[in-house]
């Protein structure tokens, strides 16, 4: 029997793997993950890992160093024949596996790619022309079209791991991995997803599914949850409905990236390049911090700080905040959002970013600008929400909480002042657009 390596990136899973069953076909198959010095170190991968690793009966391999080396290292050590990876689409991840492809090549030994992160792999989704989209409503009808296989089976593995590897933390406790995801996903089903159309944009409410950090691991896949909804789907509601437009703005975003792999730190849109911006480092490190004086921004950032996470309609904000009230270019936020969140993802982070910039793909205009407060007032109508992260607020009673300045005791907790005054720094932004549409930059 022949032996294939699988080496794991963004699918630390067995289930629904097409290319663990490419690979498992007819052969044993060597299971690696290479810790790559170039990408940060993160403790919920390691918990991942250990996972995983439990699943493969202690069979995974866990590398550190440059890919290049590792993976041909490893394949010729255990005598593969083949080397397996899932499709990786972002630019980083492309510009890599061809390198290994080079170093695979030149010892013979072929890099099969199979399935991707993605319901339908960016770059099939195109116009009828063959052109990419770059707005979404017309992306997800052609998406649905295009539609995607149902889940790749479970196959029969025989696993290989007598190859050395990096010790991993205790499994035992923690929340990560294949089992865990599958868990939370049937959960949400049976509690939430009942409502999702509605509650979605409600940050105090806690009702999304919180899977976006398994969804970057690849601890479950998309066209696992894709196949549950379409058992599930109740055109009374559009529950289903919203979820799957959800998942497939994170599709839209890849494919869009793997178009444009330089929209990963510029503008998409060149006539927006010209921008005016501002550097403000202690705006900045207000922003940051939590301190702004704006409350639904600060819950945000300093939820950020301490969880890793944020809910959608809260990342919409407060990175409005930063480019059109404090005037900072959008990848100085984006930065930041990746060096914290625990679902960091180049291509979701950054379109998302600039989407809300106005740069990116949206055919919204420019021009919107997230009021903070009456966002805070509308998404977090009792101010549980605010009260949650920031503390000198406490004693302001329901919606009060998102506006101190209009309550004597208001700022009695330390809260601080505001740091601009958002009327005037919207008027400021469009001035700066102004600016750009007459030619004058
Ligand atoms: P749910 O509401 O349960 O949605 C289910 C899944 O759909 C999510 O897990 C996610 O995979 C996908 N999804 C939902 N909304 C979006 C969206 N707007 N764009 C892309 N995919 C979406 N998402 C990331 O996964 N990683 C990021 O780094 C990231 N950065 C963002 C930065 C900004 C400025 C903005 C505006 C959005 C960003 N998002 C990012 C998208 C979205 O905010 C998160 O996916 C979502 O909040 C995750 O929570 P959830 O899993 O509970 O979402």
């Amino acid at each position: 029997m022949k032996t294939a390596l699988l080496w794991f990136r963004r699918d630390l899973r067995l289930g629904d793997h097409p290319a663990l069953q490419a690979a498992a076909r007819d052969a044993r198959v060597v299971p690696l993950f290479v810790l790559d010095p170039r990408l940060p170190r993160r403790e919920r991968l390691l918990a991942s890992l250990a996972a995983l690793c439990e699943e493969t009966d202690g069979a995974l391999a866990v590398r550190r160093g440059d890919p290049s080396d590792v993976v041909v290292r490893v394949a010729a050590a255990a005598g593969a024949t083949e080397v397996h990876i899932s499709t990786e689409t972002s630019p980083f991840g492309r510009r890599r596996d061809a390198a290994v492809e080079q170093c695979l090549k030149e010892v013979g030994i072929p890099l099969i790619r199979t399935g991707s992160p993605y319901a339908v792999t960016p770059g099939r989704t195109r116009t009828a022309a063959g052109a990419p989209y770059r707005v979404f409503t017309p992306f997800l009808r052609a998406w649905r079209r295009h539609g995607w296989r149902p889940p790749a089976g479970d196959p029969q593995v025989e696993w290989m791991g007598d190859v050395e590897s990096e010790p991993l933390p205790e499994h035992a406790d923690n929340e990560a991995g294949e089992r865990v995801a599958l868990h939370r996903w049937a959960e949400f089903c049976a509690n939430d997803l009942t409502g999702y159309a509605s509650a979605r944009d409600r940050p105090d409410l806690d009702r999304t599914s919180r899977l976006s950090i398994a969804l970057k691991y690849g601890e479950i896949h998309p066209r696992t949850l894709l196949a549950d909804l379409s058992e599930r789907r109740d055109p009374s509601t559009g529950d289903v409905e919203r979820f799957v437009t959800e998942l497939a703005w994170r599709e839209f975003h890849a494919d869009v990236l793997w178009h444009h792999p330089g929209s990963a730190w510029r503008d998409l849109r060149e006539e927006m390049r010209q921008m005016r911006y501002d550097e403000d480092p202690s705006a900045l490190a207000a922003w940051k911090s939590g301190t702004t004086g704006y409350p639904f921004v600060d819950a945000g950032m300093r939820q950020l700080l301490a969880e890793g996470w944020l809910h959608n309609r809260v990342r919409m904000v407060v990175a409005s905040f930063l480019v059109k009230d404090l005037h900072q270019w959008w990848p100085v936020g984006a930065r930041h959002f990746l060096d914290h969140l625990r679902d960091g993802d180049v291509a979701s982070n950054n379109h998302g970013w600039q989407w809300v910039a106005g740069t990116g793909t949206d055919a919204a205009p420019y021009f919107r600008v997230f009021n903070p407060v009456s966002q805070g007032l509308r998404f977090d109508p009792d101010g549980d929400y605010v009260r949650r992260w920031v503390p000198e607020l406490r004693h302001l009673p329901g919606a009060a909480a998102h506006e101190p300045w209009r309550h004597t005791e208001g700022r009695a907790g330390g809260y601080p002042e505001r740091i601009v005054d958002h009327a005037e720094e919207r008027r400021e932004a469009l001035t700066r657009l102004a600016e750009l549409q007459e030619g004058r930059r």
